[in-house]
Parts: C-alpha cells; sequence; structure tokens
C-alpha cells in the first residue's frame, strides 16, 4: 500500500523538528538530490561501525564480507534498470559516467569530422564531456531541434543525424521541463546510422521504469542521491561489447592484473578495469540499499503520485494570469514557472522566507534558455514523500506571499 504519511517516517529529514528561516521546511528541490531514509543511513553508518574493510583486497572474514555486499549492490542496480550485473560500473554519479564514455569510448573511436548529436535541453554534465571529446578528436557537436514543446523526438534527430554521427547522448527526462523521450525509438535511429546511443537517466531511472536491455540503449548513467541514495556514488551501464573495448579512464590498484618495470600492463575485465582505486563503499552499499527502498515503494507508484501532484499543482496555478509555467504538460513531475515581472532567484528568496526550498536560474541547462526565452525560471520538484498539503503551502507562498522584498528585509 502506498501510504506517503507512512513512508515520509522514514526520513529523519522529513520530522517536524526541520526547519527552514523558522518555518517547517518544505523541500521542493527533489531533482537536485533526494532526502535518504533511515535504511539507506544505517547502511552506510553499519559500514562504519561494523563493517569497515577494503574490497577485493584482503584474505580475512571482513573483506570478504564487504566483496560480497558490493556484489549485492552490483547485482540490485542491474536488476533495477535490467542489465547483467557485469554491465554495472560503479562511478561517482552521472557527470563521472558520462566523462567516462566520452574518454573511455569517445577518445578510442572518434576522428576529425565525426559527429556527436546532443539537444539544447541537456545539463552541463551531458554537454561539457561532449564539448571536450571534440576538443580533443576534431569531430563536431551538433544539436538536434526540440519539437515545439522543448522534447527531443526520434523524427527530429532523422534529420539531424548522418552516416558520419558516432554518438548520440540525450537525457531521458530533462532536468527542466521534464519531458519523457521515446528512448527506444531514438536508439532505432542512432543504430541505424552507425551511432551509440547514450542516455542520461539522472533525472529518469529514479522516477520511472527502467529497461536498459529492452531499449537496446549502449550506455546509461545515473546517480544514487537523486533517488534516496548517498552522493559521491552512482552508476554506467554498458553493453558488453563496448565495456570490453572501452579505454579506462582511471588508471591505478584494483583495475589492473599485472605491470611490471618495462611497463607492460593489463586490465581485468570490466568492470573492475573501470574502478580504479578504493571506491566509495559506503556509497556502493547505501546505493544498494536505497535501490532495494525504491523498490519496495514501487516505481510505478512513484511516478503515479509526482503526476498526481503536477496536474494539481498546473490546475491550481493556471488560473493566474501572473504564474507562467512552461512546462504545463510534461511528464516529468517537476513544474518550471516565473511569476510575471519577478526575477526567479528573487521569487525563490522569498520563498525560502517562508521555508520552501525550491531551485532557480538555469538548472545547470544553460542553452535551454534561448529555447525558453528567459534567463531564468523556477523549479519546484516533488518525490513520492512530498504531500499535497506540502504543494498547498507552496501555491500559497507563491499566490500570497507578499512583496518580495520583505524576503530581503524582513
Ligand atoms: N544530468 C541531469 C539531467 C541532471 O539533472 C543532473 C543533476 O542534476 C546531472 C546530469 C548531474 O548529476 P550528478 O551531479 O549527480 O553527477
Amino acid at each position: 500500500m502506498f501510504d506517503v504519511k507512512e513512508i515520509r517516517k522514514q526520513f529523519p529529514m522529513l520530522n517536524d523538528d526541520k526547519m527552514m528561516q523558522n518555518k517547517k521546511l518544505i523541500f521542493l528541490d527533489n531533482c537536485s538530490t533526494t532526502f535518504k531514509p533511515q535504511c539507506v543511513i544505517d547502511e552506510v553508518m553499519n559500514y562504519y561501525v561494523n563493517e569497515t574493510s577494503n574490497s577485493h583486497r584482503g584474505d580475512y572474514d571482513l573483506c570478504f564480507n564487504i566483496d560480497q555486499k558490493v556484489l549485492k549492490a552490483r547485482e540490485n542496480v542491474a536488476r533495477f534498470v535490467n542489465a547483467d550485473v557485469d554491465e554495472v560500473v560503479f562511478t561517482s554519479g552521472t557527470t563521472m559516467s558520462i566523462n567516462l564514455i566520452a574518454y573511455g569510448y569517445g577518445l578510442k573511436t572518434l576522428k576529425k569530422g565525426d559527429e556527436i548529436i546532443i539537444s539544447e535541453a541537456e545539463h552541463a554534465s551531458n554537454v561539457l564531456p561532449w564539448y571536450r571529446l571534440a576538443e580533443l578528436t576534431g569531430a563536431i557537436v551538433k544539436f538536434v531541434n526540440l519539437d515545439e514543446k522543448g522534447r527531443v523526438t526520434a523524427n527530429n534527430l532523422k534529420k539531424v543525424i548522418t552516416n558520419k554521427t558516432k554518438i548520440v547522448s540525450f537525457a531521458h527526462i530533462t532536468n527542466v521541463l521534464g519531458y519523457i523521450i521515446d528512448v527506444e525509438g531514438i536508439a532505432k535511429v542512432a543504430h541505424e546510422h552507425g551511432a551509440i546511443c547514450v542516455i542520461d537517466g539522472a533525472q529518469s531511472v529514479p522516477h520511472i521504469k527502467t529497461d536498459f536491455k529492452k531499449w537496446d540503449i549502449d550506455f546509461l548513467a545515473f546517480s544514487a542521491h537523486k533517488m534516496c541514495g548517498p552522493t559521491g556514488v552512482g552508476a554506467l551501464i554498458g553493453k558488453h561489447h563496448l565495456l570490453k573495448m572501452m579505454d579506462p579512464f582511471l588508471m591505478g590498484g584494483g583495475m589492473n592484473v599485472k605491470f611490471d618495470k618495462c611497463g607492460d600492463t593489463s586490465y581485468l575485465e570490466s568492470p573492475a578495469k573501470f574502478e580504479a582505486g578504493t571506491q566509495n563503499l559506503a556509497g556502493i552499499l547505501g546505493f544498494g540499499k536505497a535501490v532495494e527502498f525504491i523498490k519496495s515503494i514501487g516505481i510505478e507508484n512513484i511516478h503515479q503520485h509526482e503526476v498526481e501532484l503536477k496536474k494539481y499543482m498546473v490546475e491550481k496555478l493556471s488560473k493566474y494570469d501572473h504564474v507562467i509555467i512552461y512546462n504545463a504538460d510534461s511528464e516529468g513531475g517537476m513544474l518550471t514557472f516565473n511569476i510575471k515581472g519577478v526575477f526567479a532567484q528573487d521569487e525563490a528568496t522569498l520563498l525560502n522566507s517562508k521555508g520552501i526550498a525550491l531551485r532557480s536560474g538555469q538548472h545547470c541547462a544553460k542553452i535551454l534558455n534561448d529555447f525558453l526565452k528567459t534567463p531564468a525560471t523556477v523549479r519546484a520538484s516533488t518525490y513520492f514523500y512530498t504531500t499535497k498539503e506540502e504543494v498547498d503551502i507552496f501555491i500559497d507562498a507563491l499566490i500570497n506571499g507578499g512583496d518580495i522584498l520583505d524576503a530581503y528585509f524582513n
């Protein structure tokens, strides 16, 4: 049974004692990061209090125990996105995962004149690694046209893709507008032209069902902290043959088979090949627990709850002419808006003064501003633990919040 009130009891950050500006904290910045349930906190704590040891580096039970737990976390993550266990590489998060593709796969395969296709709606972490790759290889970064709403479509991809395109990389759900793209259709178009399809799942894996195998995508990147897990850990999922041919990005302990004085080296098979150095073990265990927790809530329940809250916000706010909504009909849970005549950061500051945490600015998607025709927006993003009452307080503060100057001078 999906019971928000019961679920909330498991999150210390949702306790009534959590205040901001002497008001009860209302957290509507879940696209940025999410709160952690007690079971994830306990898992991380338990590693430090009872189980500390390194992984794959000791011939004793304590170490063997961590090896088993890391494997279990990897299995949990693999099952969650329908990938094989050895297709899961632990990274520090989405940003590192995409950089790993750019450096490990892109540097090895791209040459001058090759093309990388992205969209204007991408987060910096799905833009800047490709700019850098283009700089290093002489490849070109091209943009697919967004449709009139701001969505990437397979049809528009067909208009820009050529046989020189080697990589297409899009967010499954973009972090400003929140449209869900047709990943399967896009992967098909990419493959017909000999390109690989990279999916930035930072905003989708925590919210909707993911099926790496069925969609036939080549790489998937996501972060644990956006799905109730610890910060500083995430995953890169890659097809076997691609991980096999890719170069490691970091060299060091834990990823090599041998090296000698002449410089001869050989590396372990993936995923170990990409996990040089001591990993964020506490984070990985917490990530595995977070996946179990999300599964216990049910990803369909999560999406449904967010969609209901989003519809509710749109319904309530559309009545007001001075509220500009940029993504009323997008399928993701976030609402992106502005108040006419009020700079986005001022609005966020006003809401902060009421105890409401949300994001304003460009949300790391700096190219999208031209499409939106505004320098900045405010984004309210819910998760499965957000209540209708919290949304009501937010709406009331937005509509009846008083003068913006009050936030600065009171
Ligand atoms: N991609 C998208 C769509 C995001 O929303 C974010 C974070 O907000 C990222 C990538 C980067 O994620 P991280 O900072 O966890 O690496």
